[in-house]
């Protein structure tokens, strides 16, 4: 089973969702707007990613944004890094458009941005925010003048920057000071040169999680931009995916990060919306946020050595990644359901009293029956060859009564 089948998932949160929640425990920022996302100020942490397509090839690209956006990206960010992309940018970003998503595009730069968002406005014009790496503009009065230059250009286009600050190994506390030293002095040079300060966005990504932690605490706790956090580099498959939650999850938890992004290298052929899926569950795991119903399941053990409960687990989140959208549409606070599948009578009424609705399985040598526990009493007991079809269809009735239906 890959991620994308194993993580049901809620794409295209309704942006008037975002509008209408701020969240309590957040740490205290000024809200900056992307497009018609606002990010920080309480309002809920915003998942963005990034395409890998060549930007210069704006088909390809549009195609990963909408991608992107469907699986529930909130914010997708483009490479712009020669004169080629900078002159797709704008086709690219009108037909990801024309799919009616209105996700907003950020534009990444390095060494070029200054010349590049000069020479292209439709590009300037188009994208919703600049990346900017204060790092790698220049160096002494070429780094000012080249930084000024693309803070020009988001001034006469009212566009907010990101101000993402990058760097390798150092030693640790050097590397916090150096690194929010880098981030906060860039802010303030770019507030000198006009942009107003709640059209700035700080971050300073690095690929250690303890270095990590340490900058943002730090950072965070400097000053009031909105972050956007996420660990640079993070490695392929279950190594990223850990990494990055390790590092986020103590971060989120603390009130610290305002927007996320994993960023995770791809397995060849892998689907770039696994990074979407990794942040979701991040922010659903620390109840942050609530993108689709959770499945709890056991891991199974020597008690019930048949496939059935997999199958049985694998086959309800199906069956949620199937209704989910038009659960969403019609049954506003679905997302929160916690639904539980387990395996056999230690664990199972237990852990299925405490979901909404959760069955438990038979194991080996039970008697083949497997009650169904509704809001934590015993509501029904299954057997026979349809358990799986009726616990769907208590899904189903039970979602119809539990949220109520908008007309
Ligand atoms: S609930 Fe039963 S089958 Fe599942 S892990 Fe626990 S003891 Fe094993």
């Amino acid at each position: 089973m890959t991620l994308s089948e194993a993580t049901p998932y809620a794409p295209l949160v309704p942006i008037v969702q975002i509008e209408n929640v701020r969240m309590k425990g957040r740490r205290n920022s000024v809200t900056c707007r992307i497009g018609r996302v606002p990010v920080g100020g309480g309002y809920p942490v915003v998942v963005q990613s990034m395409t890998n397509t060549d930007t210069a090839d704006a088909a390809a690209t549009a195609a990963q944004v909408i991608d992107l956006a469907r699986a529930g990206s909130e914010i997708v960010r483009v490479t712009v890094n020669t004169r080629e992309a900078a002159a797709a940018v704008a086709e690219m970003v009108k037909r990801a458009r024309a799919d009616g998503l209105g996700t907003p595009v950020v534009g990444d730069f390095h060494y070029n941005g200054h010349t590049l968002l000069t020479e292209f406005p439709d590009c300037a014009r188009a994208l919703d925010k600049y990346r900017i790496n204060p790092g790698n503009v220049g160096v002494g009065e070429k780094h000012d003048e080249n930084f000024r230059r693309m803070i020009e250009v988001a001034i006469e286009h009212g566009k907010p920057v990101r101000i993402g600050v990058n760097w390798g190994s150092l030693d640790r506390a050097l590397l916090t000071r150096l690194m929010d030293e880098s981030a906060l002095r860039s802010a303030e040079l770019a507030e000198r040169f006009g942009q107003p300060h709640d059209r700035i966005v700080l971050s300073a990504k690095v690929s250690d999680v303890r270095d990590l932690v340490s900058i943002y605490r730090a950072l965070g706790a400097a000053c009031d931009y909105p972050l956007h956090l996420g660990l640079t580099e993070a490695g392929l498959g279950a190594k990223g995916i850990v990494a990055t939650t390790a590092a986020l999850a103590i971060l989120l938890y603390e009130g610290i990060g305002d927007t996320i992004r994993t960023s995770l290298t791809p397995a060849p052929g892998g689907d770039r919306a696994d990074e979407v899926r990794v942040s979701q569950q991040i922010l659903q795991s620390l109840g942050i946020r609530h993108f689709t119903p959770q499945v709890t399941s056991c891991p199974g053990c020597g008690r019930t050595t048949s496939t059935y409960f997999q199958e049985l687990a694998a086959d309800v989140t199906a069956h949620i990644q199937r209704r989910i959208a038009a659960w969403r549409e019609r049954h506003p606070g679905v997302a929160e359901l916690r639904v539980a599948v387990m395996g056999c009578v230690v664990n199972g009424p237990g852990e299925s009293k405490h979901a909404d609705i959760g069955i438990s399985l038979p194991g080996s040598g039970e008697e083949p029956r497997a009650p169904v526990y509704v809001d934590g009493k015993l509501a029904v007991t299954l057997k026979g060859d349809t358990i799986a079809r009726d616990f769907a269809r208590l899904l189903d009735e039970y979602v119809e009564k539990r949220y109520a239906a908008k007309d």
